[in-house]
């Protein structure tokens, strides 16, 4: 989010796409949380209707765009690749996290039910797990629950891993230390972004 204002560029989030269905009641968006809350990952089919559909808006089409949450396999990567054709992509940015320290921060995220905001049990709302900014509930999400976790860390092995490999043997990937408060590894991503523009230029 905070790299896209940066750049001033869409940030197209899949998984703010899919909350969005979901709040919205339509059939899509009833599958889509079911799959979310027992922390499976929806068909690369759907996800990348959705991923071309908004790829496809003019703002995307005049601006570029950072594409957050996607692609998670790799063909879903082939389809991108397709979809985005002659084009190719700039760059990929692996955030390297232990699994330890992503389990912890799973565990212990708390999320604002009505605006999203984010909490933690180390940084909670100013007053009895109320959002500060909306007043909401605050709460866990169904999948961060650590069942939910350990899925997800499994599926990433199996699935998303090879997505480095994928990216690497197309010089389109760069890899980022994500241990630190966010602002810190926000200033390494654009490091990483500027490296590689400059390289491009040479
Ligand atoms: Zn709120």
């Amino acid at each position: 989010m905070r790299l896209s204002h940066h750049y001033v560029v869409p940030h197209v989030s899949t998984g703010d796409m899919l909350r969005a269905a979901e709040k919205s009641g339509s059939d899509f968006g009833m599958k889509a949380k079911e799959s979310m809350d027992s922390g499976e990952l929806l068909s690369d089919e759907i996800i990348m209707e959705m991923v071309a559909e908004r790829l496809a808006e003019s703002d995307v089409v005049a601006r570029g765009f950072i594409l957050d949450g996607c692609p998670r396999t790799t063909h879903q990567a082939e389809v991108l690749a397709a979809l985005l054709a002659p084009q190719t992509l700039d760059l990929t940015v692996d955030i390297e996290v232990p699994t330890a320290q992503v389990m912890r921060r799973l565990a212990g995220r708390r999320v604002c039910v009505d605006c999203g905001a984010n909490y933690s049990v180390s940084t909670p709302p100013k007053v009895n797990w109320l959002c500060d900014v909306c007043g909401g509930e605050v709460k866990q999400r169904k999948d961060d629950t650590e069942d939910a976790i350990r899925r997800r860390l499994e599926l990433y092995e199996r699935q998303t891993a090879p997505l480095i490999e994928w990216y690497e043997g197309r010089n389109q990937l760069a890899r980022v230390n994500g241990i630190g408060p966010p602002d810190a590894v926000l200033r390494r991503i654009i490091r990483s972004i500027e490296d590689r523009r400059n390289r491009g230029r040479r």
